[in-house]
């Protein structure tokens, strides 16, 4: 089976074999959508020449018949069929979901969801994903666009951050990539990179340690208003931002405190996916054999 995982910064593809990527082969998300049927085409027959099914996960929504609604990250792809243009380009059926609900997917079979039956996978990378699984079952809403988790209000000022989708004051625009670094520049920083913004932290410097707090109290705002809905068991986190989690986790636990309707809900479990940085490709690689919702 072949997945593949479409990010906003990199593509990767893999060969899957019950829930391992056996072979993994990645390169950079070019920038047109033409350019990226063409990088994910290569990418898959490198693999295989010949591949007899397909699937991808996407960093935006798309609907029942292949569609894509936006990809507040990628520009150019609204009303594309992205099924249709790459399976004609790999000449075999094509599979596409939502890249958070196809980790969801894959933690739900191999990972945490063995034994956690609620969750919401976050991922926390260009921008915020979310899969949801409910009573062991991943649901992506009726048109497939639920667990749009990034784009739930955290500022409402005048002030408010802009986000990749057109709107003002949405989680992702505090804790996407571009967030943090925006935030650690402002405190004087420079950096291009997490890692640099992590490693700054790591050694007790204002700049890095401030950055952290600000993204792990917005990023605990937007999850303590899901949890105030749904009452999940655990929030299950990936992503490239994921990496340093120990050094956003008490801003994150302290920023759902304050928002938590009541004190329980602010208690759940915070979880690193069982799969990491490979719940994309697996859960992708699920997609042909997997009627979501059925
Ligand atoms: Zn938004």
């Amino acid at each position: 089976m072949i997945g593949v995982d479409f990010g906003g910064t990199r593509i990767k593809a893999g060969v899957v074999k019950d829930g391992v990527v056996t072979r993994e082969v990645v390169a950079n998300t070019p920038r047109t959508p033409a350019a990226i049927f063409a990088a994910i085409s290569k990418l898959v027959k490198s693999l295989k020449r010949e591949p007899e099914s397909v699937g991808v996960a996407i960093p935006g929504e798309v609907d029942e018949h292949g569609h894509c609604y936006q990809l507040p990250n990628v520009k150019g792809f609204e009303g594309i069929a992205i099924a249709r243009e790459l399976s004609k380009r790999l000449g075999c059926p094509v599979s596409v979901e939502n890249d958070a609900t196809a980790a969801a997917l894959a933690e739900r079979r191999f990972g945490h969801g063995l034994h956690v039956r609620s969750f919401l996978l976050v991922t926390l990378g260009t921008g915020i994903g979310g899969g949801l699984c409910i009573d062991g079952a991943v649901r992506r809403g009726r048109r497939g666009f639920g667990g749009e988790i990034g784009h739930v209000l955290v500022e409402a000022g005048k002030d408010a951050w802009p986000c990749g989708c057109g709107l003002k004051g949405c989680m992702e625009a505090y804790t996407g990539t571009a967030g943090l670094i925006r935030k650690f520049r402002s405190l004087g920083g420079k950096a291009n990179e997490i890692l640099d913004i992590a490693k700054n932290a790591r050694h007790g410097e204002k700049a890095g340690v401030k950055t952290f707090q600000h993204y792990g109290h917005y990023l605990g705002s937007g999850l303590a208003t899901i949890q105030n809905v749904l009452d999940l068991d655990a929030l299950v986190f990936t992503g490239g931002i994921a990496a340093s989690f120990d050094l956003l986790e008490p801003s994150l636990r302290a920023g759902m405190k304050a928002r938590a309707f009541a004190p329980p809900l602010a208690d759940i479990p915070f979880l690193r996916s069982e799969l990491g940085e490979q719940a994309g490709v697996v859960g992708a690689a699920l997609l042909p054999q997997i009627m979501i919702n059925e």
